[in-house]
């Protein structure tokens, strides 16, 4: 059920003759419903382009997330019909300190975007893309869009946004608030590098254009600021030349270091476009089958690939080599068959307690090679061990903590359980508080998108030298704390 709001003014005791009244109720900071029989009737709320929904299914979903292990249930969802609606509820929750979470895809792992007797604010109806032409250096997109939506738009005048993540479904705000590594990020950045200015809507419900140059304290404090300072409503994006196909090379390794090194040598000197690699088990259930996975654009983003150039000095086994030629899209969209696969086998909704590391270069092997031996093919279940590295110069978003090395690597497993096995959930939580605190004590950070229970302490931690300047942006532009409790930082 969705309604149009009403124009009443705030009641405070929301009782109201037929109509169920949902408002603030000032003396318990909470939000308060009364329901009558002839439906709904929102009272207190400002006008809106869109709507305010109290459906069940709005709150159950907005009670969810990617991960299934987190349940908070917020009072109403806002679909803004408009950036003046963020502006609008914003501003109401603000002045009443009821609190606000944004939500793009709802696709983090342990209630990021929940927020409980509050307001969620989705931002899927924010889809649009600015003027675009073949000579675009930039696109200004509104936050909810997804990022395989940006890509078709883009590609269609010959560009591209530099960085993605491996899956697309993904909205732009919500990897913006986190950060948005890849397989490119070791040559442009993460995505949270490539963007020239935001619009948002801060705690206060200020409506602010900030860039490196206009509000910087805003925007850095926006980037990779899980949505502690403010709603991101638009962003402006860097695009580069897209190009027509790639090559996809997928080539095995027999053992972690010499698959570890070769990584690093093909990040340090940008031989391809795209690195990652995974690491599975075999027969045995022993996690030692490792695969690079790089790709070469093509005109005219890059020459023609030449394989014996691509290939050389590299240690991999040579009889186990894939090579295909894909189109861009085809290849940005490369998980979209597993993701059908998963979801037809109902595997998509179970339980993803993920762990998402940062360690550094100069101790992968030791720590990759510790927490494979802690892990089994049962509690990865049909998720994936990630293992590839980046580069730290390449990075220049205060927000997005990395270990201090140069080439640090990405550790994620992205493990998947059946939900209702509580227990299980629980004791991987655990597992991944150790493997944390274990590539915490080798200077290693967490890539906040994963389930790993963390303090106000560890968060403090967590962002070290960056944390004043957050605290600060936080009082600043947040005054009355009442965005994304669910990140659990103040
Ligand atoms: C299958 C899958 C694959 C993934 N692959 C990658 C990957 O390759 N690389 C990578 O970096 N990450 C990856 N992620 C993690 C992903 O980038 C983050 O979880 C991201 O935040 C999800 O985007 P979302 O739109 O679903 O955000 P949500 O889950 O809706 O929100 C995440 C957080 O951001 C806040 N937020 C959302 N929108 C806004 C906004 N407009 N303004 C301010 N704050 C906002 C929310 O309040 C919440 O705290 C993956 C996740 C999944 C599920």
């Amino acid at each position: 059920m969705s309604h149009t709001p009403s124009r009443r003014t705030v009641l405070r005791g929301l009782t109201v003759t037929g109509a169920a009244v949902i408002g603030f109720a000032p003396a318990t900071r909470t939000w308060a419903t009364t329901a009558t029989a002839d439906g709904t009737d929102l009272v207190g709320i400002p006008p809106l382009d869109g709507t305010l929904n109290t459906d069940e299914a709005s709150l159950a979903a907005a009670s969810d997330d990617f991960g299934h292990i987190v349940h908070r249930r917020p009072v109403a969802v806002l679909r803004p019909g408009s950036v003046r609606d963020v502006v609008t509820m914003v501003r109401f929750c603000n002045e009443h300190r009821l609190p606000v979470a944004p939500r793009g895809q709802g696709h983090a792992t342990q209630g990021q975007a929940q927020v409980s007797g509050g307001l969620v604010i989705e931002t899927a109806p924010l889809t649009r893309i600015g003027p675009l032409g073949p000579h675009s250096t930039t696109v200004t997109v509104g936050a909810g869009i997804r990022w395989s939506d940006l890509a078709k738009a883009t590609i269609a005048h010959g560009l591209t946004p530099p960085v993605f993540t491996d899956y697309l479904e993904l909205s732009v705000g919500g990897t913006l608030s986190v950060g948005g590594i890849g397989g490119q990020t070791h040559r442009h950045g993460a995505q949270v590098d490539n963007v020239t200015e935001l619009q948002v809507v801060t705690g206060a419900g200020e409506f602010v254009r900030c860039s490196r140059s206009r509000r910087p304290d805003l925007f850095h404090a926006v980037l990779a600021g899980l949505g502690q300072c403010a709603v991101i409503v638009a962003a402006t994006v860097r695009l580069v030349r897209a190009p027509r196909t790639v090559r996809h090379y997928l080539l095995p390794y027999d053992d972690l270091d010499t698959f570890l090194e070769d990584q690093r040598t093909l990040v340090r000197e940008g031989r391809f476009d795209y690195v990652e690699g995974q690491v599975s088990a075999d027969p045995e259930g022993e996690f030692r089958v490792h695969t690079l996975e790089a790709v070469a654009y093509g005109p005219p983003a890059g020459p023609a690939p030449d394989d014996a150039v691509l290939l050389r000095g590299l240690r991999h086994d040579p009889s186990g080599v894939q090579i295909a030629d894909l189109s861009y899209y085809d290849f940005l969209d490369r998980l979209a068959p597993s993701v059908a696969a998963l979801k037809e086998a109902g595997l998509w909704d179970w339980a993803h307690p993920w762990l998402n590391l940062l360690l550094p270069g100069r101790s992968t092997g030791a720590l990759v090679s510790r927490m494979l031996d802690d892990l089994t093919p049962a509690d990865l279940g049909p998720g994936v061990v990630l293992v590839y590295p980046i580069r730290r110069d390449r990075l220049t978003t205060p927000l997005l903590r990395a270990p201090d090395d140069a080439t640090p690597y990405l550790f994620a497993a992205l493990r998947t359980t059946p939900p209702d096995d509580t227990a299980t959930v629980d004791r991987l939580l655990a597992a991944n508080r150790s493997a944390y605190e274990l590539a915490a004590s080798a200077g290693g950070t967490q890539y906040p998108v994963g389930s790993i229970p963390f303090t106000r302490a560890d968060w403090r931690t967590h962002f070290g030298p960056a944390w004043p300047r957050l605290a600060r942006a936080r009082r600043t532009y947040d005054p009355r704390g009442i965005l994304v409790p669910g990140q659990g930082i103040f």
